[in-house]
């Protein structure tokens, strides 16, 4: 059963902590992907953020794809459609998947801090 967050596998007593929730709820994900890859079609055996953590990207379910080992480590916090578009594997029919999944995706607000020079005391922004 694909929920929306960890947290609703035990709200649902599903899972009696969250360790088994997180669980669950990372299987139901690769569930929905077959247990293959968002990005090459391979065996996937981990999660993805689609949107980077570093850059921003978060923990919601529309952010995150199964994907294999190799495109995870490769993709790293770089941005997907940059690394993704470089791919050999590229395929049009997945990258429309993945738009799919992630058309309701909100990127979480980022808080930046600009650093104060010369008097200027440093301030930080929501972006
Ligand atoms: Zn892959």
């Amino acid at each position: 059963m694909l929920l929306s967050k960890p947290q609703d596998y035990m709200y649902e007593l599903l899972a009696t902590n969250k360790t088994e929730a997180t669980r669950m709820w990372k299987k139901a994900i690769k569930n929905e992907w077959s247990g293959c890859c968002a990005y090459c079609g391979q065996e996937g055996d981990t999660i993805d953020h689609i949107h980077a953590q570093g850059k921003g990207g978060a923990n919601s379910i529309n952010n995150m794809v199964c994907c294999c080992a190799e495109c995870n480590k490769d993709k790293g916090q770089e941005f997907v459609e940059i690394w993704y578009f470089q791919q050999y594997f590229f395929k049009e029919e997945r990258w429309e998947k993945i738009e799919e999944w992630r058309r309701d995706y909100k990127p979480a607000p980022v808080k930046r801090y600009i650093r104060g020079k010369e008097g200027i005391p440093t301030r930080s922004v929501i972006l």
